[in-house]
């Protein structure tokens, strides 16, 4: 058993996570301010962990020992995380994350901080970080996440040593699926598919009926458009059904991160938050509150993506293309849309679907965006049937 075992796809970069935590004897190896970057789902901030419990723990991340499982649980006092759901990390989050960075570890080698969304700062704060990543104490180690460099200013960039992730396969997701949680190989196999090799997503779709209903019932809205007014009623549809998802995960993180506090609070189970302690956890309900747009623009995103998985795989059999359909699952129907219409609509309807993700982006109300693109969809069933 070990932290590496619970990673999948990315040989190179545990190798040299594994060179770098292990010990004295690889000096070049190791180096203190890390940056990893890789696409949404990719398994950035698992492997930020396992990097930090390798770290951390006497026997190199064993995955197993009162230090590892603090880590996990985010817990470990010489473990500092600054993970957030707002689209912007504060200055004086990574002000106070700064402060804890300069004391020496208190009871493992190293003291370890983690920056899950680097990308989410702007300049005046990355500014406030530069300072700390320049002169770090000799036994903090700093672990950045982004999605690409691109994303940092060159400032940061050129402090780091960069570790780029790929995409893993939808086989390597798979496997993870069975071996760490337990999937049985087909729902591991389709969940994998259907995320399009998102870990995150690809363990919500194995493990949770209501998150593959919900995927489900996008995908058959979608093929069951016909007319502009039944466009019109999808649209409100597809809302309800990203608002669902939204909160189910909400709610599902917020739990967990309440009791979390409690625990860090010393609060029990169960037990009454004691008066003096309200106004930390009313502080943390808050946060929670201003999280919830967020979430919700992620959810429709979600809905669009995988609506994205369907047309794209209607394209791919009207080009007669050998790859992999993503929506194996309704291939049948999939294959009469493909014949019902033609590879320019087809197309349409995947750039309506781009434009709505760029307006939604932009703040435009999510009804009217998605009513826009459905109603091309609508189009070409609507002229095959007439
Ligand atoms: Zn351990």
């Amino acid at each position: 058993m070990s932290v590496w075992n619970e990673l999948t796809g990315q040989p190179e970069a545990i190798e040299l996570f594994r060179a770098a935590a292990g010990g004295s004897t690889q000096q070049a190896a190791m180096t203190h301010s890390w940056l990893i970057t890789g696409p949404p789902g990719s398994g950035r901030s698992n492997l930020a962990y396992a990097f930090a419990s390798a770290l951390l723990c006497r026997n190199g991340g064993c995955g197993v020992c009162p230090d590892c499982r603090q880590v996990a649980a985010r817990t470990h006092p010489d473990l500092a995380v600054l993970a957030t759901d707002r689209v912007i990390i504060s200055i004086d989050e990574v002000r106070s994350l700064v402060t804890s960075s300069q004391f020496s570890p208190s009871v493992s080698r190293y003291r370890v901080m983690v920056i899950e969304d680097a990308d989410r700062m702007v300049e005046r704060t990355s500014n406030v970080l530069l300072k700390a990543l320049e002169e770090p104490p000799e036994r903090t180690v700093w672990i950045l996440c982004a999605p690409s460099e691109a994303d940092l200013l060159p400032t940061i960039r050129s402090r780091v040593r960069s570790v780029r992730l790929r995409v893993p396969s939808a086989s390597d997701v798979a496997r993870l699926l069975q071996r760490r949680d337990g999937v049985d190989h087909e729902t591991a196999e389709r969940a994998a598919r259907e995320s399009q090799s998102h870990i995150g997503m690809a363990h919500r779709l194995a493990t949770n009926d209501d998150a593959r209903a919900r995927r489900e019932e996008t995908l058959n809205i979608a093929l069951g458009i016909q007319t502009v007014p039944e466009a019109v009623m999808a649209a409100a549809r597809l809302l309800e059904l990203a608002k669902d998802d939204a909160e189910a995960i909400t709610e599902e993180r917020d739990a967990e991160e309440r009791e979390n506090t409690l625990r860090t609070l010393g609060v029990e189970p169960g037990q009454a938050v004691p008066m003096g302690l309200r106004s930390q956890v009313k502080a943390l309900e808050e946060d929670q509150k201003r999280r919830a747009t967020r979430s919700l623009r992620d959810g429709i995103d979600r809905i669009l993506v995988d609506l994205l998985s369907l047309y794209r795989d209607v394209l791919l059999l009207q080009l007669d293309s050998e790859l992999e359909l993503i929506n194996l699952a309704i291939e049948e129907q999939l294959v009469q849309v493909a014949r019902d219409t033609d590879p320019a609509e087809t197309l349409a309807i995947m750039d309506a679907i781009a434009a709505a993700r760029l307006r939604i982006s932009r703040n435009v109300t999510p009804a009217l965006a998605l009513e826009a693109m459905l109603v091309t969809v609508a189009s070409p069933q609507r002229k095959a049937t007439l």
